[in-house]
């Protein structure tokens, strides 16, 4: 897979390291960085021919922290609909485009539309009977965009043979019921909607190869270069090595484990190179979605419209929204803590972050790990408070932000669902930057297909501290819309390494990845600008991807795309 020997030269490239952060060029031999500074300094290195890319500015290739890559593909790529609130801005839209969909997909596949959000969309959920009159006699399911919630037609409740013989609740999961019992077509949380949404995954007629291919092929088009999978089970591991024993595999990947799977332990058996295909850690979910009301604040949501929309009928769930207690988190932890695994743990409300710092502490203590260079990790933090985050940075646990909930949501969190004074701090990148966290450790992700791949929006809304803006047409734009919490603001320089050089050591990659360095891989994107001189504003819309390399060697999505839709349907 590596490129030939070469020397690459841009108009500048901006190495994300502090000991040269700008060269002329680097020199690039076995996929690795061999020598980075001027042409003449590259060339005492090789005499291998220089590739040059005048016009253009090169810097690491990005890293996503923390993404679905594989049912993001599944549930948002053809033949899935994606009605994510940035495709199909309102319920009109998802109502023609569903009446569509009936016609034409063929008879006897199912129907899968991703993305609705009830504070986005403006609209409730929809029931089987809603869903009937979209779909008519067609299996058919509408999975939300947090993952949280789904609603099925009343054909794929006949499938499942639950029309007559309603199932209890599974376990973390609840079905929706009429008065008599029966099932309303709705689901919460995600085994919920995993069991809803089976016979519709089952009869989709797709590739699921080829669609996560398209998804990936994405997300390296935004510049990305090593991502991350922080929901692997082992039903995943034949797609992965299948994915990624394909020739031009656009990026590298770092596996996390979920902790519902009994073989979370298990070393990744694969024949594909570590340095392409590697398990990072352990994964679990402490608690759920604030756009659903299944986070533990310590502040209410607020007795408002927004709050009513979103179907949230409890104002201050608290401790009720964890998904663990403490002691089954200190057994869970017990038990896979002292593994050498990193351990991954998504929580967003500060309760629930209390929760799991206690835990991850007791933990440490117990496992000898205090002190050790661990990085067990914090996914979203979206409320997390300031005293947590010096915590976490005494601890040696190391957040990642999710941006994107404070550019997506943030019109709502600011005053609508929570006072101002939460909502407005959501994901508190100031605060983080100004703890010792600041140093290596704030990182970005989009969360799969959550938010749109988009690395360079993240920087910008960090920058910015805006939301998405929409256009009287309903369009979105990314990170140009209303202002909140301005003293979360961070620089350009940190917000950038929080897309390379701090994502890469969240993933405990940064040996390897994230900055121009000679040793490292050469992981590279080409930029039709220079970042640090263009308006903050406007980074996401005028610095252009033009493409990126992989170990020295340009990626070619397409030829991705076109090698994993030729796999056997598996
Ligand atoms: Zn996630």
């Amino acid at each position: 897979m590596y490129g030939d020997t070469r020397v690459i030269t841009a108009d500048q490239l901006i190495t994300m390291d502090p000991a040269r952060p700008r060269a002329e060029a680097v020199a690039v031999s076995g996929g690795r960085i061999t020598a980075v500074g001027s042409i003449a300094e590259c060339l005492t290195v090789t005499d291998a021919p220089i590739t040059d890319l005048s016009g253009s500015t090169l810097m690491p290739g990005f890293v996503e922290p923390h993404s679905h890559p594989l049912l993001s593909g599944i549930t948002t790529e053809a033949p899935a609909y994606n009605i994510s609130p940035w495709l199909v801005p309102d319920w009109p839209g998802i109502v023609a485009l569903a009446r569509q969909a009936a016609v034409d997909v063929p008879p006897g596949n199912s129907i899968l539309l991703f993305g609705l959000d009830q504070l986005l969309h403006g609209c409730p959920f929809p029931t089987a009977t809603e869903m009937d009159d979209l779909f008519g006699d067609r299996i058919a399911v509408i999975i939300a965009l947090s993952q949280h919630k789904a609603a099925v037609t009343t054909a794929a409740l006949e499938s499942l043979g639950w029309l007559d013989n309603a199932p209890p609740d599974p376990v973390g999961g609840t079905f929706g019921r009429r008065p008599d019992g029966s099932l309303d077509g709705t689901a919460d949380e995600v085994p919920a909607v995993l069991a809803f949404a089976a016979p519709a995954l089952q009869s989709l007629g797709g590739h699921s190869l080829a669609q996560a291919s398209s998804y990936l092929a994405g997300m390296s088009r935004a510049g990305i270069t090593a991502a991350s999978e922080l929901a692997y089970d082992t039903t995943m591991a034949s797609a992965y090595e299948a994915l990624w024993s394909l020739p031009h595999v656009p990026m590298r990947m770092s596996v996390y484990h979920s902790t519902a799977d009994p073989l979370c332990s298990q070393r990744l058996t694969t024949p594909i190179a570590p340095e392409l295909l590697c398990k990072g850690g352990l994964k679990f979910w402490a608690d759920g979605s604030a756009w659903l009301g299944t986070i533990a604040t310590s502040f209410p949501y607020l007795d408002s419209e927004a709050v009513r929309r979103a179907g949230i009928s409890d104002l201050h769930p608290g401790p009720k929204a964890f998904n663990y207690d403490r002691d089954e988190l200190d057994a869970m932890l017990a038990q896979h803590g002292g593994e050498g695994w990193q351990i991954a743990c998504h929580a967003n409300g500060d309760l629930t972050i209390d929760l799991v710092l206690d835990a991850y502490e007791a933990a440490l203590q117990s496992h000898g790990l205090l002190g050790t260079d661990h990085r067990w990790r914090l996914e979203h933090v979206g409320a997390t408070r300031t005293d947590q985050l010096q915590r976490m940075s005494r601890l040696g646990v190391i957040p990642t932000f999710g941006v994107f909930q404070m550019m997506q949501w943030g019109d709502l969190l600011d005053g609508e669902l929570f006072e101002s004074r939460f909502g407005a701090r959501w994901s508190p990148t100031g605060d983080a930057a100004a703890t010792d966290l600041d140093a290596s450790h704030q990182s970005y992700h989009n969360d799969g297909n959550i938010s749109p791949s988009n690395p360079l929006a993240s920087v910008q809304a960090a920058v910015t501290r805006r939301s998405n803006a929409r256009t009287e047409s309903g369009e979105y734009r990314l990170a140009a819309g209303h202002l909140h919490g301005p003293e979360q603001q961070v620089s350009l320089h940190l917000a950038l390494k929080a897309i390379t050089i701090n994502a890469a050591y969240i993933l405990r990659r940064e040996h390897e990845i994230g900055s121009i360095e000679v040793g490292k891989f050469a992981d590279l994107v080409e930029l039709s600008a220079d970042p640090y001189l263009v308006n903050p504003a406007r980074i996401a819309e005028e610095v252009e991807i033009r493409g990126t390399w992989l170990a020295g060697r340009p990626t070619e999505p397409d030829a991705f795309i076109a090698e994993a839709a030729a796999l056997p349907v598996s």
